[in-house]
């Protein structure tokens, strides 16, 4: 083959996998704050940090997500490693936590015991708006406590981090699922309800009949839906104990002047939630194509996967779907202060003694930028007026030898030299002023 050829085939360039995308310097404002925000309420309210890995053992999933929910059963990433291993992309975060709750001995610590994670969550999924094959959690965790108060804590978090980082009109759905005491017979209700209607119900949700009927609720198939209208209500059939925490979770909602909606069909596709179940939706009906998070507490799963019976509740944000949000709304966020100095340097000796007075200055928390990479002053001075900057300093052979620097009020072109010794003063006093 010609080497020209050759060449040429070799220029093949590469886009990210379907469903991912890049997260550029420009695109870290809004995360960057949103995560600053969340970790400030996460610490406020006593949740510490907790990272677990991105890969996980496949039966983890399989055994606490619940192996016959759509997240494991169609969007799960999986593979064999060389040792043999079946091994999965997290395709969200409870059970990660839960087994390294049980893992690193957590359980033995004072309960509940509070936990927040923010990180990449991966499913394969068919990629449209607001929905990526690698997207973003903020997620908290109260594991040990049954009481209604963690469960209205979570969300109560949330809608702080909604209101502190100035999202509006987020609307809050809950309903309650029961526990193992009375939603077998709220499934008989439902069972008998579709058992004559099966041939107007999809073919998932046929399937759905014989192995988790509530799941039928959650069906998006329009003759579904139409069905679903007219099904029987878990929360007339809730016993005592479920009945009661439903009735205390709402009491401190209105408590906390949270306001809600009952979604009766509301059930969240995953196997371990018991009782409160939750989801949060923008009220605006243009971008209603998907909640921006949801949770609900797990009473059954710390115990599922190996440890003591220990009742838990936990939610997630994503991320992706806040920003998607935050610009449906316009809501306007402080771009970052422009830096106040810029460093000219001309010549080989100030390049080198510039880089040590760079480290000197942002070391005393003076915001300065540089162009190191330049060396013409016509440049540098139109670098430094396009950064922003409200001085600039100049740097050449003479003061270098001299220990001196020039100092230039970028606003009026105004120029002073000063003893390179006084400078750090010398620029402290300038935007002391201001
Ligand atoms: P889920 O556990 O499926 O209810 O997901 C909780 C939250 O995670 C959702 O409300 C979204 O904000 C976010 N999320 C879930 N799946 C995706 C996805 N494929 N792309 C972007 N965000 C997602």
């Amino acid at each position: 083959m010609p080497k020209e050829k050759n060449l040429k085939l070799k220029k093949k360039t590469f886009q990210a996998p379907k469903g991912t995308f890049d997260i550029l310097p420009s695109d870290q404002v809004w995360r960057e704050k949103i995560c600053k925000i969340a970790n400030e309420v996460a610490k406020g309210y006593g949740f510490g940090k907790i990272e677990t890995p991105i890969i996980e053992d496949t039966e983890l999933f399989v055994r606490g997500t619940g192996a016959d929910t759509d997240i494991v059963e169609k969007q799960m990433y999986t593979f064999k490693t060389k040792g043999g291993d079946s091994l999965s992309l997290r395709p969200e975060f409870t059970p990660g936590v839960i087994r390294a709750f049980l893992e690193n001995g957590l359980s033995s610590l004072p309960q509940p015991v509070k936990l927040y994670s923010v990180g990449p969550l991966f499913r394969y999924e068919r990629p449209q708006a607001g929905r990526y094959r690698q997207f973003n959690q903020i997620n908290f965790e109260t594991i040990g406590s049954q009481s209604s108060a963690t469960d209205v804590q979570i969300i109560q978090m949330f809608f702080v981090i909604f209101k502190e980082i100035g999202l509006k009109g987020i609307n809050l759905q809950i309903n309650s699922i029961g526990c193992k005491d009375c939603r077998p017979a709220y499934r008989k209700v439902l069972t008998n309800y579709y058992r004559n209607k099966t041939d107007r119900i999809c073919v998932d949700c046929r399937r759905r009949l014989k192995e988790n009927p509530l799941r039928l609720l959650d069906c998006k198939e329009e003759k579904c839906v139409i069905l679903r209208n007219s099904a029987p209500h878990i929360i007339d059939h809730l016993c005592e104990s479920c009945h009661n925490h439903f009735k205390s979770v709402l009491e401190f909602l209105d408590e906390l002047e949270i306001p809600y909606m009952l979604n009766s069909y509301l059930v969240r596709g995953l196997d371990y939630y018991t009782k409160t179940v939750f989801e949060f939706w923008p009220e605006d009906e243009s971008v209603r194509q998907a909640a921006l998070g949801g949770g609900g507490r797990y009473d059954y799963l710390v115990k599922l996967l190996g440890g003591r019976d220990t009742p838990a509740v936990g939610g997630g944000c994503g991320l992706e779907r806040i920003i998607n949000q935050l610009n449906a709304q316009n809501a306007k966020i402080n771009l970052p202060a422009s830096p106040r100095v810029f460093l000219i340097q001309l010549g080989d000796l100030a390049k080198k003694k510039g880089l040590k007075l760079f480290e000197q200055l942002r070391k005393e928390n003076i915001y300065i930028t540089e162009s190191f990479s330049k060396d013409s002053i016509k440049t540098q001075l139109r670098l430094a007026d396009k950064a922003g900057a409200k001085v600039a300093l100049i740097l050449g052979q003479q003061e270098v030898l001299e220990k001196t620097i020039i100092i230039r009020d970028m606003a009026i072109g105004v120029q002073e030299t000063i003893k390179q010794d006084n400078l750090v003063k010398e620029l402290k006093k300038r935007f002391s002023k201001k």
